[in-house]
């Protein structure tokens, strides 16, 4: 594919760039860079069934976060939470290149970033986003000037290379261009909502007074692993909804968010689920790996949702342990449970149709009825063909709890207003489904 910016682009490799930073930072990247290099075998293997790996904790790699001085007054940062930004260099007058790296490999190809960029004088300059070889550019740039409201870059302000991997093509790298300034300009893969976000959320609706929020345990780092009590009900039926297990898939959370917040409206339906369902949401699975802006693990370099059979990370435990608690104190049962994602395309992953728990048929006849209450939408549905996988959330509540259960895939790029539309008829026909 051809630049429109020509000169700029000369390449340039990554190494043999001048780097503005200090030494123990360059250590750190000249480290990941190893780490990357030596790992080339790793393969994506796209929606292929999930095969059984080791959940014993790895060590991962831990970004150098400060303020970069890229000379000529301009500024880079991955000084806060959920930045992303592993090497930067100043490659000519007018381009900056970035690289992006992963906590560990092998990872699948989510690669996060997020910094933010300022400029002493007003300015337009390009900025390269460059990653490690067996990773691919995925998400495209959306910009804040406050890490609040979050917009999409214009596409006419940036271009990719393409490359070929695993026999078709995907985007090497991303270059933009952006005007900056004195004013901070934030630049990120998707919004930012970090566990500071996520918890003025949860207490927002706690304060009704049929919700709380507690505590079930800590990730690996001590960061505090809440719980969301929605209802009234003696919990001798319940429902559980997660999300975020991977730090990026920012749609499946709105779209968790958005079903929670019906189940919690004033809606006549709601009043009604409410006092017959209790429903436990934990919004926000693996904080760590969101703080510190990783690509899909947590802080012990393990995909969580291939966890959920051995649990050697506390994220999963602690969800183990108090759903057993609950079935084991109250008598009562689980009857459906819901991960929400994000991926390429909005999808539904689902037990085998066949096999039958708490409340047969309610998956599909949940995913039709959504089909049928949104115009010129018809749910993409994949359902595993065996007992269900037996290391993912969904394997889990179905297996040990008898939860009808399903995987709630948001694409990266749906606009927003529909992951929040779809969100809202999901909860709705849920509800009006198990109230039958
Ligand atoms: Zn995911």
């Amino acid at each position: 594919m051809k630049y429109p910016y020509g000169s700029v682009y000369k390449e340039q490799k990554l190494f043999t760039m001048a780097f503005f930073i200090n030494r123990t930072s360059f250590f750190i990247f000249l480290c990941a860079s190893l780490l990357c290099a030596c790992k080339q075998e790793t393969q994506w293997k796209g929606q292929a069934p999930i095969k059984k790996v080791s959940t014993q904790t790895v060590p991962i790699q831990l970004q150098f976060k400060g303020t970069f001085d890229l000379g000529d007054g301009v500024f880079m940062s991955n000084d806060y939470m959920g930045a992303r930004l592993n090497g930067v260099a100043r490659t000519n007058d007018t381009l900056i290149s970035v690289l992006i790296t992963p906590e560990n490999l092998p990872i699948n190809p989510s690669p996060w970033y997020g910094f933010k960029i300022w400029s002493e004088t007003e300015k337009e300059i390009f900025v390269k986003l460059t990653y490690n070889e067996n990773a691919f550019h995925r998400y495209d740039p959306r910009i804040s000037r406050d890490g609040q409201k979050w917009e999409v870059l214009d596409s006419l302000k940036y271009q990719v290379d393409i490359k070929i991997w695993e026999e078709r093509e995907v985007p090497e790298n991303l270059t933009m261009k952006i005007s900056i300034g004195k004013d901070t300009l934030w630049i990120s893969a998707q919004e930012l909502i970090t566990s500071s976000e996520v918890d003025i959320w949860m207490d927002k609706l706690a304060s009704k007074s049929f919700v709380s929020k507690s505590k079930i345990g800590e990730s690996k780092v001590g960061r505090p692993i809440n719980l969301l009590t929605i209802g009234t009900s003696d919990d001798q039926k319940m429902i559980i909804a997660i999300s975020r297990q991977h730090p990026p898939e920012v749609t499946g959370f709105l779209a968790m968010k958005a079903f929670v917040e019906i189940l919690c409206s004033d809606a006549k339906m709601a009043k009604k689920f409410r006092a017959r369902y209790n429903t436990y949401v934990v919004p926000l699975v693996n904080p760590d790996g969101v703080d510190n802006g990783h690509w899909r693990h947590n802080y012990g370099g393990i995909d969580l949702n291939r966890d959920w059979k051995d649990f050697k990370q506390p994220e999963t435990s602690a969800i183990r342990d108090f759903m057993k608690q609950k079935v084991t104190q109250t008598g009562g049962k689980f009857y459906f449970g819901v991960d929400f994602h994000s991926t390429w395309e909005d999808i539904f992953y689902t037990i085998n149709p066949e096999l039958k728990g708490n409340m047969p048929g309610l998956i599909p006849e949940l995913i039709a009825s959504i089909g049928n209450e949104l115009e010129d939408y018809k749910p993409n549905v994949k359902p595993s063909l065996g007992a269900g996988n037996e290391i993912t959330s969904k394997a889990f509540f179905f297996n040990e709890f008898g939860a009808e259960s399903l995987t709630y895939e948001v694409g990266d790029n749906t606009p927003r207003e529909f992951v929040r539309q779809k969100g809202e008829i999901a909860a709705m026909q849920l509800m009006e489904l198990m109230l039958k």
